[in-house]
C-alpha cells in the first residue's frame, strides 16, 4: 500500500468489506461440530486465503481466523498419521472437546493453527484508519464486526481495488500529500 494515497474520511469499512450485498455470505467455520468432510468441501468450493472461526452461525461471534493453507496441511497430516481420523471426525477449535458419543471417530483438535486475535474493526471505522493499521501492522486481512457480530472481511487487495476505483471515478476524493 502506497503511503501517499489516502482515503477521504467519508469511506467507511462497510463500503470496502466483503461480502457485498449481492455476494454469497461470508464463508465461516464454526468452532465445534463441523466434520472433516464439511471443512474439506469448504476448502474445495472456495479459494479464500482464510476463514473466520465463529461460535455458531446464529451468534456470528468471532473466535479466531484460520489460514486455508494451515487447514489443508493439518487435515492432510491428521488423515495420514492420526489414528482414526476420517471424513466424519468432528473438528474442534475449542479448548476442550465435547465427549464424543460411543462409536464416533476421534475428534480433530485444530485450536493450535488458529489466530486467536485476528485484527478487527467495526463497520463504521473510517477507511483511512483501516489503511493506516494495515500499513503499520503489515496486515493481509482484517475482520469487520458490528456489535460484536462478524459482518465481513477486508483484504489488502480489497483496499487496493477500492483505491483504484476511487481514483478512476473521482480523483478529488483521494487526498495526495
Ligand atoms: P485476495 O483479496 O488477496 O484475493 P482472498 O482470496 O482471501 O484474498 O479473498 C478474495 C476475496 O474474497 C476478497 O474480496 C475478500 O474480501 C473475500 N473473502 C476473503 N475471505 C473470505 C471468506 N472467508 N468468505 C467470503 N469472502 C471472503
Amino acid at each position: 500500500l502506497e503511503p501517499k494515497e489516502e482515503f477521504s474520511h467519508k469511506t467507511l469499512a462497510m463500503d470496502v468489506m466483503r461480502p457485498r450485498h449481492s455476494d454469497p455470505p461470508l464463508s465461516v467455520i464454526t468452532q465445534d461440530g463441523m466434520s472433516v468432510e464439511e471443512v474439506e468441501n469448504l476448502i474445495l468450493d472456495t479459494s479464500y486465503s482464510g476463514f473466520p472461526v465463529v461460535v455458531s452461525h446464529e451468534s456470528q461471534r468471532l473466535v479466531g481466523f484460520v489460514l486455508r493453507r494451515d487447514l489443508i496441511i493439518s487435515i492432510e497430516n491428521a488423515r495420514q498419521r492420526q489414528e482414526g481420523v476420517v471424513s466424519t471426525s468432528r473438528i474442534f477449535f475449542t479448548e476442550y472437546t465435547l465427549p464424543q458419543p460411543p462409536n464416533f471417530p476421534p475428534p480433530l483438535k485444530l485450536r493450535g493453527i488458529m489466530d486467536l486475535s485476528p485484527f478487527t474493526v467495526t463497520d463504521h471505522t473510517a477507511m483511512d484508519i483501516v489503511v493506516d493499521i494495515f500499513r503499520k501492522l503489515g496486515l493481509r486481512q482484517c475482520l469487520v464486526t458490528h456489535n460484536g457480530r462478524l459482518l465481513g472481511i477486508i483484504t489488502k487487495k480489497d483496499i487496493l481495488k477500492h483505491m483504484a476505483q476511487i481514483a478512476n471515478r473521482d480523483p478529488d476524493s483521494i487526498l495526495f500529500n
